[in-house]
């Protein structure tokens, strides 16, 4: 089979013939086969950084280029072994960030492949959903508004499509396609009978045949990958990464300032106190933050993928810890979004339907007498309508029945199997000639039929206040009459008053040679059969999760398209409001920006929303500083998740546009998944608090160790090959453990985090003074009860290291939380990676005292027990002051 490059030139036959296709579909022996030959239809990744090029990324940083330049210096000074720990440092904390980046790299990529395209095709003559991945050269693909045509495709059936093909032809305004051939020199965009891989539908449907795939389709060609580019930077990372960049220039000041007063003031030779301000700066600097925070964020990731919330841009899971307000649809979000067709009402009376789920057995009762669709004309006629005037189809598998396509279509096909009519026999007897398809901006989908004796009908179901605009009779008893339009709106209110969604069911008898339905012959002149009130309860774990997200101080706005009574009564029966006032998208639009910003402010329902309508409550919201999570799943609400602070598409029901113009996407479209990442969230920031508050007080008890010797001109208490030993071992082992920190306790039963506070709140600054201060009174005292003691230099120093490294382990136990107690079984022994960082510690710190080649090396010497002893009570003191300290700031709150 040869690929011709003039598909456009082919008429639909001649393209089947070459493709041996028929509209069908291929047969399944025929897609094992062309899978081999063409491959899986993906484009080609682009490529990726090497490793090396990923290593050496590692070693550009300011901290680095300085201990560079310290080691170059000291070897000159001839001091090798200093040179060599400083060369070792270099290198282990860069392979580490190289590592830990790497499998942070990895992880948000594995999130990012589960958000792989999807394709609905027509194989052996069924339509089915596939990963795009998998479609062949001959596959009949169907494409309709809000996908990304997933290869390239001859069309052979359309209704009002349009596709924007801006990423081929640079043209951002919609192409309205045909089907008919065009001349073999059209350029792209003129292209009117092929769709191309990568394009975005934006209006209407249309169904073609895959004629090239993977990296022979036209974008293939020219360019390799759509996808955003790959990053783990965001807001807080660039900001760390700032004040990385301002302390490291204020620790080279005061190292500068010590070695300067170290050698005019006290006296010591200049070499030494070079070598002495090297080690300052090396212990002051903290080099291990960037990386720490960088997987504290992949974690979250992680963590977030696992409980049904996909990350697509990684500053999202920051964001997602300081949202205020979640605007969330309704229909599948926070209801099941499995329908029930529950009430039929006709002119004459209001039928009730029993009968559970998809299962098409059910009955129909009037005032608790039961009644035979098959008796009742305008009974039957709806049903009728419900099954013709309907996309889903209705499927048992292992005695289970479910549905294909949308839900409420699905109870209306239901609904009609349960009156006694046989779907597929009734769309044999009328098969369709053509469609509007259902769009959320004009709320209803009609249908035009003939049955095989020529006579016509249009059906029509949607909104009610769509249907009753366009009717102006009304069917009773088989008799045609004057709308009565008062008794349908009272009669709608009193379903929708119950949560039921509603939808009207109208029709007009067409001619025979009537075979094309357009748009403005709808606009009048129909005929109402009647409304139908249909359940979708609301999911129970969503009901958890707004009160969970309330008692976070999260305010919840449902914006649905749905009826504003509908919506009041779930909104009331979930907890999302205790008044039912809502505003419908009618009643926004005249509104200007300020009012319409007071009323966002306190009404929680937006009813009959449209896509326009939720960009502007958003901005409303964000004006009021708010920081917004806001849902949606249709094409046209692009604009508004990628204006709100964390867009948030659904997975299931979502469209591609939807997808990829948002942070995150729901794979259950629960909303009780965007309660959890917000939970997450949370947690990665106070996880990324705790990494602060734990790294910085022990850079700074390092470095004030040094200062105070210099200072009282003592001989130092550490050396700087020893500090940067201590500083490399706690850096990787350590501070690493709290990234992954479960969540406490009353993570969400704080307000949101105010995003305008610094990173670095007065408690923090506070707290970091006052460990790194017990952390050199614990080091220096310790050093001088050995001197004291008559004791070596070298013992002293050992004992001085050890103490550092003891109590950097006993405040990591603090650190767990910030200010709650770790004083019980949860706070001592729940994190085991803190566990594992200590022992791994302590083995480090057993080998760097009596292994004979690492005290050659570091000058370390062996340690009695009562040494150990004072070293792990100063250690239990400092951990207690730390917990007394919370107690205290607990009640001064501060
Ligand atoms: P949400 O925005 O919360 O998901 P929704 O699903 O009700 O709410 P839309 O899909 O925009 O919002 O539907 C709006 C209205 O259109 C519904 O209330 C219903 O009356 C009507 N409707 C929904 N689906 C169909 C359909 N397949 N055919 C005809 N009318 C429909």
């Amino acid at each position: 089979m040869d690929s011709p490059s003039n598909w456009h030139t082919m008429s639909t036959d001649q393209v089947c013939q070459t493709l041996h296709t028929t509209h069908e579909g291929l047969r399944s022996e025929q897609i094992a086969k062309r899978l081999n030959q063409f491959g899986a239809n993906r484009l080609p990744e682009p490529p990726r950084r090497g490793w090396l090029m990923r290593l050496l990324a590692q070693f550009h940083n300011v901290l680095i280029y300085v201990l560079i330049i310290a080691a170059l210096v000291t070897a000159l000074l001839g001091h090798t072994v200093d040179s060599g720990v400083i060369v070792a440092v270099v290198l282990i904390t860069a392979l580490v960030g190289f590592i830990q980046e790497g499998k942070a790299e990895k992880a948000i990529d594995a999130v990012r492949n589960m958000l792989s395209q999807q394709a609905i095709v027509i194989r052996d003559g069924h339509r089915m959903q596939i990963p795009a991945k998998e479609l062949v050269p001959g596959d009949i693909v169907f494409i309709q508004s809000g996908d990304r045509v997933p290869a390239d495709l001859h069309l052979f059936k359309i209704k009002n499509l349009h596709i924007e093909e801006a990423l081929l032809t640079g043209e951002s305004v919609p192409v309205h396609k045909q089907v008919e051939p065009v001349a073999v020199d059209a350029p792209l965009g003129d292209r009117r009978n092929m769709a191309f891989s990568g394009a975005l539908v934006t209006y209407g449907q249309g169904t073609g045949i895959v004629v090239e795939t993977g990296a022979k389709t036209e974008i293939g060609r020219i360019s390799t990958m759509l996808s955003e580019v790959r990053t783990l930077t965001t807001p807080l990372t660039r900001q760390l990464d700032d004040f990385g960049r301002w302390l490291t220039g204020a620790i080279l000041f005061i190292a500068t300032l010590t070695m300067m007063f170290g050698y005019w003031v006290r006296d010591y030779a200049l070499g030494d106190m070079f070598l002495a301000a090297v080690g300052l700066a090396v212990a002051a600097i903290p080099e291990g933050l960037p990386a720490v925070i960088t997987i504290a964020l992949a974690i979250g990731v992680q963590r977030m993928a696992n409980r049904r919330a996909i990350i697509r841009r990684l500053p999202a899971v920051e964001t997602l810890g300081s949202v205020s307000i979640i605007c969330s649809d309704k229909t599948g979000t926070l209801t099941r979004n499995e329908m029930t067709v529950t009430t039929v009402v006709t002119a004459q009376y209001i039928a009730n339907i029993s009968g559970v789920g998809y299962n098409p057995h059910g009955t129909f009762s009037c005032n608790n007498q039961d009644i035979s669709p098959q008796h009742q004309p305008e009974l039957l006629e709806i049903c009728r309508a419900s099954i013709l005037c309907n996309d889903a189809t209705l499927i048992e598998k292992d005695e289970e029945w479910a549905i294909e396509g949308d839900p409420t279509e699905g109870a209306l096909l239901v609904l009609g199997a349960k009156s006694g009519l046989e779907p597929k026999n009734l769309i044999q007897t009328m098969p369709r000639d053509d469609l509007i398809p259902f769009e959320s901006e004009h709320c209803f989908m009609a249908t035009l039929h003939h049955d095989h004796a020529g006579n016509g009908i249009i059906y029509v179901k949607g909104a009610i206040e769509a249907i009753l605009s366009r009717c102006n009779k009304q069917q009773r008893k088989g008799k045609i009459e004057p709308l009565d339009p008062h008794f349908w709106l009272n009669q709608q209110e009193q379903i929708a008053a119950q949560g039921k969604r509603t939808l009207a069911i109208a029709m007009r008898p067409v001619p025979e040679n009537h075979r094309i339905l357009h748009f403005n012959e709808i606009d009048s002149g129909l005929i109402l059969l009647g409304v139908v009130g249909i359940i979708d309860p609301p999911r129970d774990e969503a009901i958890e999760a707004v009160y969970s997200c309330h008692q976070a101080g999260i305010k919840m706005k449902m914006i649905t398209g749905d009826h504003a009574t509908t919506a009041s009564a779930i909104a009331m029966q979930m907890g999302i409001t205790s008044h039912p006032r809502s505003l419908t998208g009618i009643e926004i639009e005249p509104m200007n920006d300020e009012q319409l910003r007071d009323a966002v402010e306190s009404i929680d329902i937006f009813a009959r929303a449209g896509p326009q309508h939720k960009l502007r409550i958003v901005e409303a919201l964000q004006d009021r500083q708010h920081i917004v999570a806001m849902t949606g799943d249709g094409v046209n609400d692009a604009p508004s998740l990628k204006r709100a602070n964390v867009g948030t598409a659904m997975g299931i029901k979502g469209t591609e546009a939807a997808k990829e113009a948002s942070e995150m996407v729901l794979a259950d479209d629960n909303f009780a998944s965007i309660a959890h990442a917000v939970e997450e969230g949370r947690t990665v920031f106070d996880n990324i608090r705790k990494s602060i508050l734990f790294i910085l007080p022990t850079n700074g008890g390092q470095a004030l160790t040094i200062i105070a010797a210099i200072a009282m001109g003592t001989t130092l208490p550490v050396t700087p090959a020893q500090i940067l030993w201590v500083n490399m071992i706690t850096a990787v082992t350590l501070a690493l453990s709290l990234t992954v920190e479960p969540a406490e306790p009353d993570v969400m039963q704080r307000p949101p985090r105010n995003t305008r506070t610094p990173i670095l709140s007065r408690f923090m600054i506070w707290r970091i003074v006052f460990v790194s201060l017990l952390m050199v009174t614990g080091t220096f005292g310790l050093f001088l009860w050995e001197l004291n003691n008559r004791e070596s230099i070298e013992t002293a120093r050992t004992v001085a290291i050890n103490t550092l490294v003891v109590l950097e382990g006993f405040y990591l136990l603090n650190s767990r939380y910030q200010i709650a107690s770790v004083l019980n079984r949860e706070g001592l022994l729940g994190n085991r990676y803190v566990l594992y960082a200590i022992c791994w510690v302590v083995f480090f710190q057993l080998a760097f005292t009596y292994l004979p080649i690492m005290q050659s090396f570091f000058h370390t010497t062996d340690i009695g027990v009562a040494s150990w002893g004072r070293i792990l009570i100063v250690g239990a003191i400092l951990f207690l002051l730390v917990e007394l300290e919370k107690k205290l700031m607990h009640r001064t709150k501060l």
